[in-house]
């Protein structure tokens, strides 16, 4: 996640940190993470507030800012309608963020149904598995095409499902890092006027909105505390998709 930009850059000084060149990510490019305690630069840390939780502001650092930013990055306003691709540990913090923050109308859409259902009770208005149904002629069926779509899924066909989703003017936001490329149709690019941008985590302003919108109660990450010994069980679940929300490693847990 975002540790430092260089402070002076053209990103750093028009709100674009995360696009800085010389960007530092913790974990990455500077050390820290996976740990009880981590030094940072004092300019780039966020105060969370009052009200939120040390577990549900691990959520919102990283996958909650990410997610809140990309639906911003939307430009969808309240009424509307977004798709939500992949529910997993970001997906289901932008489907709160686009319900009870942005007030947007959710298709969420997944392949594992477990998520599905997860979504329906976090208030998705609209579930479809890609698998069983053709995302694309829904939305344009049912729904006119949908005004913005937000993909953190890591598969080629959410992304392609997406563009086919939204309705002329519509804009697509990628989230999830599939390594391959997806296809991209021209003419329906410019005949319709879809955009398609990408969306890297957030700045420091965003982060400090992403976590207010928590300590209000809009946002409530679903996290499990478990223990580090259980950490390999964790990524077993991660692969075999059982994981609903958040898992949160408990340090001080022996
Ligand atoms: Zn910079």
């Amino acid at each position: 996640m975002f540790f430092e930009g260089c402070g002076h850059c053209e990103y750093c000084t028009t709100g674009r940190e995360t696009l800085c060149r010389t960007v530092k990510n913790a974990g990455y490019t500077a050390d820290g993470g996976m740990s009880e305690k981590v030094l940072v630069t004092a300019d780039y840390a966020v105060k969370f507030p009052d009200g939120l939780g040390s577990a549900e502001a691990s959520s919102i650092t990283c996958a909650g800012v990410t997610v809140y930013k990309a639906i911003k990055e939307t430009n969808a306003k309240a009424g509307q309608w977004i798709v939500i691709s992949g529910l997993g540990g970001l997906g289901n913090l932008a489907l709160q963020y686009a319900k009870n923050v942005f007030n947007l109308k959710v298709v969420a859409v997944d392949v594992n149904d477990g998520q599905l259902e997860f979504a329906k009770k976090y208030g998705a208005d609209v579930c479809i598995n890609p698998i069983k149904e053709n995302l694309g002629e829904y939305c344009q069926e049912k729904l006119g095409g949908v005004h913005a779509a937000v993909v953190t899924a890591v598969a080629k066909s959410a992304f392609n499902d997406a563009v086919a989703s939204v309705r002329s003017g519509g804009r697509v936001v990628a989230v999830g890092l599939p390594s391959e490329s997806m296809d991209l149709s021209i003419p329906r690019l410019v005949l319709d006027g879809i955009q398609v941008v990408g969306s890297l985590v957030g700045t420091r302003e965003d982060l400090k909105e992403a976590f207010q919108f928590g300590a209000e109660g809009l946002v409530v990450p679903k996290c499990e505390m478990r223990p580090m010994e259980d950490i390999n069980d964790i990524f077993d679940e991660m692969e075999a998709g059982t994981i609903r929300g958040r898992m949160v490693i408990d340090l001080t847990r022996k």
